[in-house]
């Protein structure tokens, strides 16, 4: 019986210099889904600029953390032809390859549309083996399919709450965090993300893993 938690943190923007900073200091490791094709590009959220970062000279932040794929532009999936969802995953892996000088094995969906159409095509790029979600399972299964990894919380203080069930769960149980370094900067919430870092820490039967991770505990 094992205990494994994830934290999968999207779009590569600026905060993540916080949360990787807040990871290293315990030894926690990350799995982080990049964008390759939209270096330095800044939008607004309740009016605060969010940028990303230029990876071709930001990839050493990264170093110890699984880079994982999330589309070269952020596109919602749904609207995308085969041909192009094609295109925006499989040019984003060999871009991350080519930056990292790694393999990049995991993706996570952007947006929420990501249903069993996408997975299908996403699948079948070369190298990946596993795909995250959107869609939301409180319930700590482990996923029967590596393609279709839901996640337990989207927000810090949900996960938080549900840490408490999460260590009370009997068997196998996964939980996996995504969310967004900036999620964490506009609520001022970096001390929540270092309580919960803590109690993962404190609990001997919970391992952490990166996504990449995941796929030969599934069976
Ligand atoms: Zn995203």
């Amino acid at each position: 019986m094992a205990k494994y938690f994830v934290f999968s943190i999207d779009d590569g923007t600026v905060f993540d210099r916080q949360t990787i900073a807040l990871f290293n200091k315990y030894d926690i490791r990350g799995t982080f889904n990049l964008n390759s094709g939209l270096p330095g590009f800044v939008w607004y959220l309740d009016g605060q600029p969010i940028e990303r970062l230029n990876l071709e000279v930001s990839f050493p932040l990264y170093q110890g953390h699984e880079v994982a794929s999330h589309t070269l532009t952020h596109p919602d999936l749904a609207l995308c032809p085969r041909e192009e969802m094609y295109r925006q995953v499989n040019d984003d892996v060999m871009n991350l390859k080519r930056i990292f000088m790694r393999d990049v094995t995991s993706f996570a969906t952007p947006f929420e549309s990501c249903g069993d159409r996408e997975a299908e095509i996403i699948r079948e790029v070369p190298g990946i083996t596993n795909i995250r979600l959107s869609e939301v399972d409180e319930s700590f299964a482990m996923p029967r399919d590596p393609f279709h990894i839901k996640v337990t919380s989207l927000n810090i203080d949900r996960a938080l709450y549900l840490f408490d069930a999460f260590e009370r769960e009997a068997g196998t149980a996964l939980f996996v965090y995504a969310g967004h370094s900036y999620d964490f900067a506009l609520t001022d919430s970096f001390g929540k993300l270092e309580t919960l870092i803590r109690r993962i820490k404190a609990n001997s039967e919970i391992k952490n893993v990166t996504m990449g991770e995941l796929p030969p505990l599934i069976f």
